[in-house]
């Protein structure tokens, strides 16, 4: 079921997603080669918990045992943090973080270059950023969700990066994951449609070569199948009568 929400709801949603737009804005301050992906988890747990009331929507999630996912080059989505993995110059990575304020959640990933990094990473980046940039256009009254995943594939497949079809985007509210799905890929008019009241989060994961995956022996971590770059951008979204609002928005 497709859950509406109130104007009240969403404006707890939105302050949900300051907080997570505030995490990230951490993240990207600090992160640095030297530093590892447990350094960046104890830094995202420690910001969400000094907002009163707020706590990491990951933790416990599905068994899940940190407050980030934090997912490197070639790993799509999923990463757990920990303290042997070390950042290095170059790499690229993946931080995706909710949020639970007031018993709604928030959700938004971006994907952050560590020191200097390659052309081809900075244009896999800008793309992935575009291709979330158009699914977001299409979030409005009288869309469907079909129209979201064509605006993303389009942009993508434009610049001649894969699209990720195991992994989608999805509704969000007072559970983490909700209905609908939001692929990455579709047509045009199809899939549910969208509403006045809806809360989506948008995701798209694109990568340099093919879009198939494989999923690591941690059970967690999800990573391209051959070894290609990956990236992931995600904004929360509410769908209003004067169109798209991001409510995880710096
Ligand atoms: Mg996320
Ligand atoms: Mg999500």
């Amino acid at each position: 079921m497709i859950t509406l929400k109130s104007p009240r709801e969403i404006e707890a949603m939105a302050r949900a997603g300051r907080i997570v737009a505030g995490t990230l804005t951490r993240m990207r301050e600090i992160i640095r080669p030297g530093l590892s992906t447990e350094d960046l988890d104890a830094a995202a747990e420690g910001f969400i918990r000094s907002h009163d009331g707020a706590t990491p929507s990951f933790k416990g999630l599905y068994g899940f045992p940190k407050t980030l996912c934090t997912s490197i080059d070639v790993e799509i989505v999923h990463g757990i943090p920990s303290s042997r993995r070390v950042l290095s110059e170059g790499s690229i990575v993946s931080v995706d973080v909710g949020v639970q304020l007031e018993g709604l959640h928030a959700d938004s990933a971006t994907t952050l270059a560590v020191g200097t990094i390659s052309p081809e990473a900075e244009r896999l980046l800008s793309v992935t950023q575009q291709c979330l940039a158009a699914g977001i256009a299409q979030a409005r009254v009288g869309n469907h969700v079909g129209d979201i995943g064509h605006a993303v594939q389009k942009v993508a497949e434009a610049a001649g990066y894969g699209v990720v079809r195991e992994l989608v985007g999805h509704g969000i509210g007072t559970r983490f994951h909700e209905e609908p799905q939001v692929p990455n890929y579709g047509s045009p008019k199809r899939g549910p449609r969208l509403l006045e009241g809806m809360t989506l989060a948008i995701e798209p994961m694109i990568t340099l070569g093919s879009p198939a995956t494989k999923t690591l022996g941690d059970k967690w971590t999800v990573v391209t199948a051959d070894g290609s770059l990956s990236a992931h951008f995600e904004h929360t979204v509410a769908i209003t009568a004067n169109g798209p609002r991001i409510l995880t928005a710096a």
